[in-house]
């Protein structure tokens, strides 16, 4: 069977770069086990789902790098999840529950004074037609529970029942099945809670991976028992620790905290995003990957932490820089030329410029510093302008190259006796405006005589 996993946000927001994370991971397991990737959109909570939500992740998913085998939306498979009810009611494995939520409150209560946990009792399997036909006269409607195999022949009487599978992070898992209530699968008003919907499609899809949150170790023992009703092989289980930024807070699609196009606009690369997303709580060192490939062969699920992977936002703001350095220019050169950089000397200026910005579009600024001069005339004294045009006259001629400023700028030392920061700053300030930049090896060709000519102070 060929790996499929799954990526299965509900469409109720914007994702985040912790959703990323969750993304990523299908994504590159699927790279390194030449699987398929199955985007599924679980929408079946409709008031709450919005197809614009879908297309922004959608968009967000691609811009990312990541290109889905197929789309799918849980709202268009109704069909699908009635015929599992069938058979879990048929098999007596769905029984249907009119407790109101402060009936099962009380309950609890009681069984927690009793010693007993705090689970739901199974009491409506006791219920008689009559008092089934007096709920119903009150207008009250069932909601519907699975029956969790816990129990040798009573249901009344669950026994400690262990479900156990290898976890692909965490390793060694188990939960005891008789320490759970058994799950609401369908509310009163007819609406599906996750769970029914999620394993119904994991086996249609032939899901063979189950990667997401940790937040989801605990329903794993229920979904396993449900596979099993449901008469299909479980998954392989992938649980990977949560993103949280140093403060501890989680992230959440509500708050558009992080969000990927927020990131986006900001000005962070695609790679930026997904290399802190990935690296972050793993043995590996949070560094920029270039590419998806080389991101792949970074990533290996079980070095991934049991603990939360906390990670400073402004990390990326570092990794943006350090990636756009090492960026070559045939990556850059399509966005270099929306940005109108476009003429030969595109290539020399990306290689000159690449190591000094925050993000991509920075290379504007630069471009413009380049091609009409500072954008505001720097405040040169007057020794200092006197020094700067005499180092302009000593510019030796035509060809020029990278080695010419190291040749001129030994010439102009020894003549004006300058060094260090008297010699350099001025020669800068003149020809950029600015205290900092790319080397000045590098922009002198890029000005050439004529372009230094006119920064004469
Ligand atoms: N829709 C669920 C979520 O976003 C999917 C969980 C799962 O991967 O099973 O949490």
């Amino acid at each position: 069977m060929p790996v499929t996993v799954r990526f299965a946000p509900s469409p109720t927001g914007n994702i985040h770069i912790g959703n990323a994370r969750t993304a990523l991971f299908n994504w590159l397991f699927a790279m390194n086990n030449a699987g398929n990737f199955v985007q599924r959109f679980d929408d079946t909570d409709q008031a709450r789902s919005k197809q614009e939500y879908a297309d922004a992740i959608l968009y967000d998913l691609h811009w990312l790098g990541i290109f889905q085998d197929s789309i799918e939306y849980q709202s268009k498979r109704f069909e699908l999840y009635n015929d599992a009810v069938d058979k879990l009611k048929r098999a007596g494995q769905l029984y249907a529950c009119y407790e109101t939520p402060a009936e099962l409150d009380l309950r609890r209560k009681v069984r927690r004074t009793r010693g007993l946990p705090p689970v739901y009792g199974r009491e409506a399997l006791s219920l008689s037609h009559s008092q089934i036909a007096e709920y119903e006269a009150e207008g009250r409607k069932p909601h519907w529970r699975f029956m969790l195999p816990n129990f040798p022949e009573d249901p009344m009487q669950p026994e400690r029942t262990e479900v156990s599978w290898n976890d692909l992070v965490r390793g060694e898992e188990t939960i005891d099945l008789a320490s759970l209530s058994d799950p609401i699968l369908i509310r009163e008003d007819g609406t599906f809670l996750y769970t029914l919907p999620s394993v119904t499609d994991d086996i249609d899809m032939g899901i063979t991976h189950v990667i997401r949150g940790d937040d989801h170790v605990t329903n794993t023992g229920v979904q396993i028992a449900l596979f099993q009703a449901l008469g299909a092989e479980p998954p392989e289980f992938g649980h990977h620790n949560l993103l949280t930024a140093a403060s501890g807070e989680a992230l959440s699609k509500r708050t558009g905290a992080l969000s990927i196009a927020g990131l986006r606009e900001a000005g962070l690369e695609p790679m930026t995003i997904a290399s802190l997303a990935v690296l972050t709580g793993t043995s590996e060192n949070v560094v920029p990957a270039a590419s998806m490939s080389e991101l792949a062969n970074l990533f290996d699920l079980s070095a991934t932490s049991k603990s939360a992977a906390k990670f400073d936002p402004d990390d990326l703001k570092t990794l943006n820089r350090d990636l756009l350095r090492q960026m070559p220019f045939r990556e850059a050169q399509d966005r270099l030329s929306a940005l109108d950089i476009f003429s030969e000397k595109a290539e020399p200026f990306w290689l000159a410029v690449r190591g000094n910005l925050d993000k991509l579009s920075d290379a504007a600024d630069w471009w413009r510093i380049v091609e009409q001069g500072p954008d505001t005339l720097p405040d040169l004294s007057d020794d200092d302008k006197s020094f700067v045009r005499e180092a302009f006259d000593m510019l030796p001629p035509e060809p020029w190259d990278r080695d010419t400023f190291k040749t001129w700028i030994g010439a102009v030392k020894e003549k004006t006796e300058r060094k260090g920061k008297a010699l350099y700053e001025p020669i800068r300030l003149a020809l950029t405006g600015l205290q900092s930049g790319p080397e000045l090896a590098d922009l002198l060709p890029l000005l050439g005589p004529a372009g230094i000519q006119a920064r004469r102070p």
